[in-house]
């Protein structure tokens, strides 16, 4: 656990009490802060009460006496309204903050100078994040992995010089955290998303803006408008700026040619990494990942060999793209995480003659948007709510059949892969579809893939089970 020394002695209300709310709490009371904290969620309050944490409803605090309000950033602070905390701290004048904005005073007053990699984007975070600390673990350095990617910040090891930290950032982490000051901030790309909590595509641009804005060296993927308009602003404000692009030759900065990473630097360009025989950063996707990944090890002092050793053994994360199993020419992939259409695309392009599994709670718009990948799916298996309506998509387009379940599905594609005999193919669960109908969640949904593959006759699994 990082203790919060910065507040010591001082009055903190803090609200949303999940996971990294109550971790925040027991920081902040660990270094000495007197902590009022609250939940809307009468269990959460109780279990906090039960973690030595003094709760309180914060309408009854006196806010003249509060120095700041922390907040979870699962918690609006400005969209679709603010919460009443926010609105409570704003009209006392308290600053309203969260654990990333905590973090980063811890570092600054006892090791400003150890490496701190930030990671924000609409998509690959979490995957650009697992792969710089894996690479970073990989050299021996020691390494602190944590933020959005699921291990609130606060419960890391406390900075120290010659420690590593890798740090996930959401948007609304980052709304909270006026001073973040990574050594490596990356902004990776920008897409509409959760519009709903930021109102509109300019605000939610201008709150990812920040984490570069205060990096001392910002990467910034530059293959949308948005993101390049970012790069060019924030170099001009003199900061160093590392573009990456997953398609296009950049004049200075790393971009992707087909699977190779080119380091392009004072007119001269040469391959850094070459990304072809590596199973988990398979696509062009992953390319802007890993570029952005070895942007940020050179900026923090990784050797270019340590880099290598690392992408070349990063073991990928589960649920994305994760080849799982393989029996004779098919691999079968569980891309679990794929709950909408747009997520499901890097995955179909990136593998050929595809016996592809899709389906469950369908999302707006269905799978329309994937035509173009339609010729390489061999056939279609579909589940779940969704089937009906993806069926009458497919058409005539591409073969499907009603499985129903997952497990049916993977049994069905498994034996048709068998017998396909053109060579590699690939047994893909990628749904595009929210997976409430049949599990809570992606993750027990690709879990359940896991186990169904692992039962054919003759696998070898790739993962353990
Ligand atoms: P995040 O943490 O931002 O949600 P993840 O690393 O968990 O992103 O990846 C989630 C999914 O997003 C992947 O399964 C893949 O389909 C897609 N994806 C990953 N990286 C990228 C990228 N750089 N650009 C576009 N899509 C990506």
């Amino acid at each position: 656990m990082i203790p919060v020394t910065t507040f010591k002695g001082k009055t903190v209300a803090l609200f949303g009490l999940g996971g990294s709310g109550l971790a925040t709490a027991l920081a902040l009371a660990a270094g000495g802060a007197e902590v009022t904290a609250w939940d809307d969620s009468a269990a959460s309050v109780e279990n906090a009460s039960s973690a030595g944490i003094r709760t309180g409803d914060l309408r009854r605090l006196d806010w003249k006496a509060v120095d700041a309000l922390v907040l979870s950033p699962g918690v609006p602070l400005t969209h679709p309204k603010p919460h009443w905390s926010a609105e409570l701290a704003r009209a006392a004048g308290v600053e309203i903050i969260g654990d990333v904005e905590l973090f980063v005073r811890e570092r600054r007053a006892h090791a400003p100078d150890c490496p701190f990699v930030a990671i924000t984007g609409t998509n690959g975070k979490s995957t650009t994040t697992a792969l710089i600390a894996h690479i970073l673990k990989a050299s021996g350095r020691d390494t602190q992995l944590g933020g959005n990617i699921g291990t609130a910040v606060l419960t890391l090891d406390p900075p120290k010089a010659g420690r590593f930290y890798v740090v996930e950032c959401s948007s609304y982490q980052i709304d909270l955290a006026p001073t973040l000051n990574p050594s490596a901030g990356i902004l990776l790309n920008l897409t509409p998303d959760h519009l709903d909590r930021h109102g509109s595509m300019e605000h939610y641009a201008d709150v990812k803006e920040r984490l570069v804005a205060g990096s001392r060296t910002a990467i910034v993927g530059v293959d949308d408008s948005f993101c390049e308009r970012i790069a060019d602003r924030v170099e001009r404000a003199g900061t160093k700026v590392v573009r990456i692009s997953k398609r296009n030759v950049l004049a200075d900065g790393i971009y992707a040619d087909g699977p190779r990473l080119v380091l392009a630097q004072g007119g001269a360009t040469r391959v850094i990494a070459d990304l072809s025989s590596i199973e988990t950063l398979r696509g062009a996707h992953n390319a802007q990942n890993a570029a952005a990944a070895v942007a940020a090890c050179l900026a923090v002092g990784v050797g270019e060999d340590e880099i290598r050793t690392g992408l070349a053994s990063f073991p990928g994360l589960k649920h994305r793209m994760q080849p799982v199993g393989r029996k004779g020419e098919t691999l079968f992939v569980n891309d679990s995480k794929a709950t909408n259409a747009d997520a499901a695309a890097p995955a179909l392009s990136s593998f050929e003659r595809i016996y592809w599994i899709a389906g469950g709670v369908p999302k707006e718009g269905g799978i329309s948007s994937l035509g173009t990948f339609f010729p390489k799916i061999a056939k279609a298996y579909l589940i779940g709510e969704a089937a009906p309506a993806f069926a009458a998509t497919l058409g005539e387009a591409v073969p499907f059949e009603m499985s129903g379940t997952l497990e049916r599905a993977v049994q069905d594609a498994a034996a048709d892969a068998e017998r396909d005999g053109n060579g590699p193919v690939t047994v893909l669960l990628s749904p595009a579809c929210a997976s409430f109908d049949q599990y809570k969640n992606f993750e027990v949904r690709g879990d359940a893939f896991v186990k169904h593959v692992s039962a054919l006759p003759g696998v070898s699994m790739l993962v353990e089970v």
